[in-house]
């Protein structure tokens, strides 16, 4: 029977060992650390308060989550924020002010100037764009939409999804669906009323406007640790691996590939492997010279630091009604943190009791990654400051919970393609080699999932069951 080696269990290395142990094959996940799921990690504290280290949501963009749901029973633990967190708040002139869902709130909004909401609607006349597959998220956002909107909306979007920097990220890369609004409507705003990108015949994405989102009831880990515990022994946890070895049977058979770690004098031997690790640190684990060469590239993606500072106050001690989803803030308006999420607000059970609420913000990020570094006690004091002036706390919070990422998110920046060209290439040259992870196909945890379920289809062509 093949058997599959994946290096890391992360939700991308976990995706794919349970989709293809599902299909019949021998998986074996190593893992550096001694628990599973990577960046999706959550805290229960003894009086009741449940944080995230990374994820706080799922997107449910298609129906391989559901799938992967399904797979590790956790169909019944799902929960869905409630549809008053639909509200979205962005800060301007140093106020949480609501995004407009609806024109006539777009019309009265005072987050745009009456010439950025003109410039919007001339939007749909403007010409596409040419030779844009190096184009810029700020650049392309400049060109459609104007200075206004890249300063506010666009910029505070780009730091709480990616921590990142429009000025830098690749369109094509890092916000591929709109980069396809524009190649195949023409305009954003038409491509919007149109139904958005066009998906491939047979596909199961779900809309973005309608994809679901949701967490599980003790929180995100809730994914992971269900999933590690149907691979069982098949996951090694405290296993970093340091190398990857590749040999050559004489009688012209597919290649074999050996995986060692330094924890024992092990040696395990498959039909294919998969890097399911992070970029960041690709150059510990050693690979054949001709692979080496060409994966350090890996290394050359940036990845910011970020901490995920979450904090518990008393409700009464809030002035804001937290009637959203949460704010984000853009750089121009010089706090020190990218964006607060309403956490007790989309899911009740994050604060003990409904006399308390409970508030996760992100710092540091492409930004100001020096934030990031600063003591724990001071990044805590900068955010309560920050929430005293957004959101009117009015005591110290009673609650804290500090979670620091020194190699936080991807970055998607224009030298991106080529990564992603050499990956593909070392994959075509070398059979049995694959890679996977949110350095690849997409940041979010759906993308993650989505590409492990593609990488596994690939798999299963290419290594029969039966090798
Ligand atoms: C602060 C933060 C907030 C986020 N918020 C959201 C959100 O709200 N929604 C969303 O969809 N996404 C969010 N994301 C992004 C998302 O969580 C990640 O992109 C996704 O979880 C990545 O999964 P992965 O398996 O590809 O990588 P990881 O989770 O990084 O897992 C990689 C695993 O590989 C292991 N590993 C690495 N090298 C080796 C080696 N040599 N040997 C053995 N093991 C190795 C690591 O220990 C790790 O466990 C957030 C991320 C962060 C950091």
């Amino acid at each position: 029977m093949a058997n599959i080696g994946i290096i890391g269990a992360g939700i991308s290395g976990l995706t794919l060992a349970s989709v293809l142990k599902n299909k019949g094959y021998q998986v074996r996940v190593f893992e550096r650390g001694h628990q599973p799921g990577g960046a999706m990690k959550t805290s229960c504290s003894p009086d009741g308060w449940i944080s995230e280290w990374g994820p706080n949501t799922i997107v449910e963009s298609s129906g391989r989550i559901q799938k992967l749901i399904a797979l590790a029973g956790l169909e019944q633990a799902r929960i869905y924020p409630s549809s008053l967190t639909k509200k979205r708040y962005i800060v301007k002139n140093g106020q949480a002010m609501a995004v407009p869902d609806s024109l006539p709130r777009l019309l009265r909004t005072s987050l745009l100037s009456r010439s950025a909401k003109w410039r919007l609607f001339k939007e749909p006349f403007l010409r596409r764009g040419r030779d844009t597959d190096q184009e810029t998220v700020a650049g392309f956002v400049r060109r459609r939409l104007g200075e206004e909107f890249l300063k506010w909306p666009i910029d505070a979007l780009v730091g709480g999804i990616y921590a990142g920097d429009p000025e830098k990220l690749s369109l094509k890369y890092a916000f591929p669906r709109l980069s396809l609004l524009e190649k195949q409507h023409g305009s954003l705003l038409i491509g919007q009323i149109r139904g958005g990108v066009r998906r491939p015949p047979g596909s199961d994405e779900i809309p973005r406007d309608k994809a679901p989102i949701f967490s599980f009831e003790k929180g995100m880990q809730m994914l992971p640790d269900a999933l590690a515990d149907q691979l069982g022994g098949a996951i090694h946890y405290n296993h970093p691996v340091h190398s990857v070895a590749c040999e050559h049977p004489s009688s012209g058979n597919q290649p074999v590939w050996i995986i060692r770690s330094p924890n024992d004098d092990t040696q395990w031997t498959f039909d294919a492997i998969v890097y399911a690790g992070n970029a960041w640190n690709i150059k510990q684990t050693s690979f054949p010279d001709a692979i080496q060469r060409e994966i350090s590239l890996l290394e050359t993606i940036p990845h910011p630091p970020v901490s995920t500072i979450t904090l518990g106050y008393r409700k009464r001690d809030i002035q804001h009604p937290l009637d959203g989803f949460g704010m984000l803030i853009p750089g121009i308006e010089s706090f020190p943190i990218l964006g607060t999420l309403f956490t007790s607000s989309l899911f009740p059970n994050r604060a003990p009791d409904t006399d308390h609420v409970t508030l996760t913000t992100y710092i540091g990020g492409m930004r100001q990654p020096e934030v990031a570094l600063k003591e724990e006690s001071d990044q805590i004091g900068l955010v309560h400051k920050s929430l005293t002036q957004l959101l009117g706390a009015k005591k110290e919070p009673v609650f804290s919970s500090f979670i620091f990422h020194q190699h936080a998110i991807p970055q998607y920046h224009s030298e991106i393609g080529h990564v992603f060209e050499t990956l593909t290439q070392l994959e075509a040259n070398h059979p049995g080699l694959f890679f996977c992870g949110n350095y690849r196909s997409g940041i979010s945890v759906g993308d993650s999932i989505n590409a492990a379920f593609d990488l596994a289809s690939d798999i299963i062509t290419k290594i029969p069951l039966s090798s």
